[in-house]
C-alpha cells in the first residue's frame, strides 16, 4: 500500500496457494526440514473443497467430499507443524537479486500488508472458471448465473436449471444438481460429451437430465434475476428462447498465472511452462498443479506436482549455499 510500511518477511521458500498442489509441496518441504511459508488468498483446501464427492483419489473407496479430503490433508500438514497464512493475496513476483551477486533473498512478492523475500517460490495458484463472455452474463452473475453447484444448487429446489458444458466437471455437477432441481438441461456445443464414460452413462440414465446438443448460449436476459437464455443451434442456426431459473457454467478454466508474468514462460492459454522438475524458465521459480501446462488437472496430479516442486526447490536452495 502506498505510504504504508510493509511488514517484511524473509523465508527460504514461499508457497503461493494452499490447494492440493500447495499442501503437497508443504508436506514435502516440512519433511525436508525446509524453512518455508505457505499462503492462500482465501482458505486452505483449494477449489476442490466445494465438490460434493470425489471418487478418483486413491485410498477413499467409499467416496469422500472435497471438503473432507482436504480437511484430512490439512490435518496431516498440521502433524508437521505447518501453519498456513490464510486471507493473504500475493501480487506479482519480482526478481530481487540475481543468484551469485550476494545476499540471501532472491524473489520478492508483495501482499496488502507484507513483503515476502524468498530464495525460491512455488506457484500453486490453480485456475479460475472461464466465462462465456456473452450478452447479459456479467449482469446476472450471482443473480441466476453460478459457477459452483455445491454452493448454489440448493437454491434451485424443484426448479429448472441449465448446465453449460460437456466435460467431466459439467456432467459431475449436472448429476449433483438433479438432487435439487426438477429438470437439468445440459447445453453443449458439440453432439457428444467430453466427460469420461462412467459419468456419461450416469447422465444418460438420469431421467431429470435433458441434453441440448450442438448449442451455444447467445444471450442471458431477465429483470432483477436471470429469467431466460437464448440458445443457438450451431448446425441449423436456429435460435430458441428458453425460460430458466438458474444457469451453471462449466466451459473451461483460466490459469491464475499473472503473478509469474515476465519471469516464467507461459503457453498460448497462459498456463505456466515447467520442466518435469516443476522448474520454470527462471531458476528458483517453480509451478505446480492446475496453474501449469500439465496434461491432467486433478487432485492426484496437483498433489504429486507439489511433492516434485518441493523436492527440487529444496535441492535448489541447498545448492545456493
Ligand atoms: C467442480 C469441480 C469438480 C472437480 N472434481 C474433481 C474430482 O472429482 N477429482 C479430482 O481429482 N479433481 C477434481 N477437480 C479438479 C481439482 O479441483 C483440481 O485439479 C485441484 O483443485 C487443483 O489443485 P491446485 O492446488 O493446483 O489448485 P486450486 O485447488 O485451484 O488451489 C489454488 C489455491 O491458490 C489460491 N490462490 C490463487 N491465487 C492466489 C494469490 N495470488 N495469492 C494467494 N493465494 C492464491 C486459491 O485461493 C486456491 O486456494 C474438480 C474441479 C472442479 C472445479
Amino acid at each position: 500500500m502506498e505510504g504504508t510500511r510493509l511488514k517484511e518477511i524473509k523465508t527460504d521458500l514461499l508457497i503461493i496457494g494452499a490447494g492440493p498442489a500447495g499442501l503437497g509441496a508443504a508436506l514435502y518441504a516440512a519433511r525436508s526440514a525446509l524453512e518455508f511459508k505457505i499462503v492462500d488468498k482465501l482458505m486452505a483446501g483449494g477449489q476442490i473443497i466445494t465438490t460434493e464427492f470425489i471418487e478418483n483419489y486413491p485410498g477413499f473407496k467409499d467416496n469422500i467430499s472435497g471438503y473432507d479430503l482436504m480437511s484430512t490433508i490439512i490435518e496431516h500438514c498440521k502433524k508437521f507443524n505447518i501453519s498456513i497464512e490464510e486471507y493473504m493475496e500475493l501480487g506479482a513476483i519480482e526478481l530481487l537479486i540475481q543468484y551469485g551477486t550476494g545476499g540471501s533473498g532472491k524473489f520478492v512478492c508483495t501482499g496488502e500488508e507484507v513483503k515476502i523475500i524468498s530464495k525460491a517460490i512455488i506457484i500453486s495458484t490453480g485456475t479460475s472458471p472461464e466465462r462465456l463472455h456473452v450478452e447479459g452474463e456479467s449482469e446476472y452473475i450471482g443473480k441466476g448465473i453460478s459457477y459452483c453447484a455445491t454452493c448454489d444448487g440448493a437454491l434451485y429446489w424443484d426448479k429448472e436449471v441449465m448446465v453449460i458444458g460437456g466435460g467431466n466437471t459439467a456432467i459431475q455437477e449436472a448429476l449433483f444438481l438433479t438432487k435439487f432441481a426438477k429438470k437439468v438441461y445440459v447445453a453443449h456445443r458439440r453432439s457428444e460429451l467430453r466427460a469420461v464414460k462412467i459419468l456419461q452413462d450416469r447422465a444418460f440414465d438420469n431421467k431429470k437430465i435433458e441434453f441440448i446438443w450442438d448449442s451455444i448460449v447467445e444471450k442471458f436476459s431477465g429483470s432483477e434475476r436471470l429469467e431466460e437464455v437464448t440458445i443457438k443451434n450451431v448446425k441449423s442456426g436456429k435460435k430458441a428462447l428458453r425460460k430458466i431459473d438458474g444457469v451453471f457454467e462449466y466451459v473451461g478454466i483460466k490459469p491464475n498465472s499473472a503473478i509469474a508474468a515476465g519471469l516464467a514462460d507461459l503457453d498460448t492459454n497462459k498456463f505456466i511452462i515447467t520442466d518435469s522438475k516443476m522448474q520454470t524458465r527462471q531458476p528458483g521459480l517453480f509451478a505446480a498443479g492446475d496453474v501449469r501446462n500439465t496434461p491432467l488437472r486433478q487432485v492426484i496430479t496437483a498433489v504429486a506436482d507439489g511433492a516434485v516442486a518441493a523436492t527440487y526447490a529444496d535441492k535448489y536452495i541447498s545448492d545456493m549455499i
